[in-house]
């Protein structure tokens, strides 16, 4: 057999675990990390890829820190965890990060990195974000393309969340894959099967941390001291950024 074989036969006895969590991580703090470990907790991921937004479509109008500041604090917050990976998937060709990505196509880029090697890639993302998935650009066929891991947030419901999937989009009552899902799932809850992937729900891992706070922190002077990590607060610092 040769190693690409034994590769492949690796792959399909356990398939990798692939995360993508994608924000404007603008900048990245302890509540994306929060997420991002328990995720990882829960669903034993073999990588979990950080992907900073080139310029994401639903925040256009809002000013954002340039893409290379970004990335640079999202590597260094990454360089704590043996698999979180900075990701430049959006950053282009040009890697300026100045040009429009949709996370439909993203997606599709790590399902084509992936495949061969029997990956299985899930989405992370905040409840918050989940319920205007349908603003996004082809969210029926992106939630058909790969699992989901919703990060609940205060006060937003399971029901809430099920009723963003469009009841056309939902799989047939499988006995056999809702074993496998309770498996994966890992104590999770589902949200929903879909036809050929599954909406879990993350639950406690509320943080009210949020980018904008640390922002307008800065910007008065104020400390950001634990709310980002302690190399991402000093990278703030020495940059001078949201001043
Ligand atoms: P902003 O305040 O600028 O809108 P943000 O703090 O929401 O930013 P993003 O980079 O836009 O951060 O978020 C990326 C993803 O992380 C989204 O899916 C969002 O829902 C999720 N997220 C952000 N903050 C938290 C948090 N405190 N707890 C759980 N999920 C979060």
């Amino acid at each position: 057999m040769t190693t690409a074989q034994a590769h492949r036969t690796a792959a399909k006895l356990h398939p990798r675990r692939i995360a993508l969590f994608g924000g404007s991580f603008d900048p990245i703090h302890a509540g994306h990390l929060v997420v991002a470990r328990a995720a990882d907790r829960r669903f034993n991921f073999d990588e979990m890829h950080f992907i900073p937004a080139s310029r994401p479509p639903h925040k256009l109008k809002q000013h954002l820190a340039p893409f290379p500041h970004r990335f640079a604090m999202v590597a260094l917050a990454c360089s704590e965890h043996p698999h979180f990976v900075p990701s430049l998937a959006e950053a282009g060709e040009d890697f300026s990060g100045t040009q429009l990505h949709y996370s439909v196509d993203t997606v599709r880029y790590f399902r084509h990195a992936y495949h061969g090697q029997g990956g299985r890639i899930f989405f992370i993302i905040g409840a918050d974000a989940f319920l205007d998935i349908p603003m996004w650009k082809e969210y029926e066929t992106l939630l058909g393309l790969c699992d989901f891991v919703i990060a609940n947030r205060p006060g937003i419901r399971l029901e809430a969340l099920r009723l963003v999937i469009p009841p056309d989009l939902h799989g047939r009552p499988d006995a056999e894959r809702e074993k496998e899902d309770e498996v994966v799932a890992n104590g999770s809850p589902v949200v929903a099967q879909l036809e050929r992937t599954t909406v879990y729900l993350l639950e406690n891992v509320s943080s009210e941390v949020s980018a904008t706070d640390i922002r307008r922190k800065a910007n008065r002077g104020q400390s950001i001291h634990g709310l980002v990590s302690g190399r991402v607060e000093e990278y703030i610092l020495k940059q001078g950024l949201y001043r």
